[in-house]
């Protein structure tokens, strides 16, 4: 079965952070003849990389669209970092195209901070460090708000205890003012160290 392979990554403004992500598409999977309505069926569906076919990476699905009860996949993988086994149900909705036919949507599975994100979307993505898979918005969201930014003020908290010559680590004491700096200088890096360094903690512990 067809999957995403390098050439075939979902345009995302983030490339170098969501390129990774292992993505699953409705459309696609209806195309596949894997979603279809009143059916239950299992299988497994594989990325492959492109030109090789060499298997990167699979995921099972148990799909039940026969109601009453609303359609849903069964997701179920193993994540390589962890080898932890993920298995929950995605709630499928239909819609009905004007010119007929029926169109399928996902419903993003992901809760963050209490709130169901339940959005109607055609992608699902699972980022390189994630559990779930789960909508773009979701996903764009935490990696603006944790990933990119966090990191990179943990990296700017760093840079300033190693240009005041101390410890690059945070546990450790913060510098002493090095010989020959005005103290202006020192106490603006260290003001700002003392702020990013909040922002870090707010957001990490
Ligand atoms: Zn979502």
């Amino acid at each position: 079965m067809g999957g995403s392979g390098s050439g075939r990554q979902p345009s995302f403004p983030e490339k170098d952070t969501v390129e990774d992500c292992r993505v699953i598409d409705v459309n696609q999977w209806m195309r596949k003849g894997v979603l279809v309505p009143n059916s239950l069926r299992r299988g497994s569906w594989v990325w492959s990389r492109a030109g090789t076919g060499e298997e990167l990476a699979s995921i099972g699905y148990a799909i039940d669209t026969v109601g009453p009860a609303p359609p849903t996949i069964r997701l179920t993988y193993t994540l390589t970092a962890t080898g932890e086994h993920c298995d929950y149900p995605v709630r499928l909705q239909t819609t009905q195209p004007r010119f007929g036919g029926i169109r399928w949507w996902f419903t993003c599975p992901l809760v963050t901070e209490g709130r169901p994100c339940q959005r109607r979307v055609q992608k699902l993505y699972l980022p390189p460090d994630g559990r779930y898979y789960g909508c773009r918005h979701c996903y764009q969201f935490r990696y603006a708000s944790q990933q990119d930014s966090t990191v990179s003020a943990f990296a700017q908290a760093q840079a300033i205890r190693v240009r005041l010559g101390g410890d690059p680590r945070m546990h450790t004491p913060f510098p002493p003012k090095p010989k020959g700096m005005w103290w202006r200088t020192y106490y603006r890096l260290r003001h700002r160290f003392r702020r990013i360094s909040r922002r870090v903690e707010n957001r990490w512990w």
